[in-house]
């Protein structure tokens, strides 16, 4: 009943989209409402896991369910902004928010998930930064992402916090594939991919850095990345922090 309700709204939503931004919106209506089943699935899991199963078998399904839920709202997440950039609607929804908190909060996740590599956080200071804390972890996350999946297993990945003249630096590390000189001028483009093995392999449609991109920079900020071919790659981002904000 209540599938049948949602599933009218969106066809109601869709016969009302304006042909222009037809696609872009469709895909954001849709990403959106797959999210909602998807978080509901994601609480059950968490659920289940609490129970203290005492059964292996069960506890491994369940890991399974988990993983492949962080993966599909991954895309989602990755189209619903897809298509905000590209029909240039990008919102930020800003607060306060301490940038050390995110970072721990991020790599206590991720190193979970990414089991196969180490990961290591330094920060020579406590600040708190006003940025949309979503987004921002977001961007985090797909260069976390790319470290893990363009590196080889046991590897480090090292996450660095560093403030300094009301600018607040990040950078991703990895000892992975390397990126040449050439294609280091085209990543943050739409689309971009590498066109080695190590890349064309790995799953992936060339748009995570393109929209990291977009959000750094409606933010006031820069992304770069420093790499070479074959000695693993470091992606940095920098966020302007206005002095009020340099709060421990
Ligand atoms: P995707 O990873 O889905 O291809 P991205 O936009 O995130 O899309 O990255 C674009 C391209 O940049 C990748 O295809 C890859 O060639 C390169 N790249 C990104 N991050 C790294 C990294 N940490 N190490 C090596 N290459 C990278």
């Amino acid at each position: 009943m209540a599938t049948s309700t949602a599933h009218q709204q969106i066809i109601e939503k869709r016969d009302n989209l304006s042909a222009e931004h037809n696609n872009c919106d469709l895909m954001a209506l849709l990403s959106h409402e797959l999210k909602s089943p998807l978080s509901v699935i994601k609480l059950y899991v968490q659920m289940a896991k609490k129970l203290n199963i005492r059964n292996d078998h069960a506890e491994s399904l369940l890991e399974k369910i988990d993983h492949q839920v962080i993966e599909m709202t991954a895309v989602l997440d990755n189209m619903l902004d897809m298509s905000l950039v590209f029909s240039g609607k990008i919102v930020l929804r800003k607060t306060c928010f301490k940038i050390n908190d995110l970072l721990t909060e991020i790599l206590d996740d991720y190193s979970q998930y990414f089991r196969s590599h180490h990961f290591t956080m330094v920060s020579n200071y406590e600040c708190s930064v006003y940025a949309d804390r979503g987004k921002i972890k977001q961007v985090i996350v797909n260069l976390i992402s790319n470290a893990v999946k363009y590196s080889s297993q046991q590897s480090e990945v090292n996450v660095s916090c560093k403030y300094a003249n009301e600018v607040i630096t990040l950078a991703v590390v990895d000892q992975g594939i390397g990126i040449s000189q050439e294609n280091q001028q085209k990543l943050f483009g739409r689309y971009f991919r590498g066109d080695c093995d190590q890349v064309r392999l790995k799953k992936g449609y060339g748009i995570g850095l393109y929209i990291a991109k977009e959000i750094v920079c409606h933010h006031g900020g820069q992304i770069w990345v420093k790499s070479k071919e074959g000695s693993g790659s470091t992606f940095f981002i920098s966020l302007p922090v206005p002095l009020p904000f340099t709060l421990t």
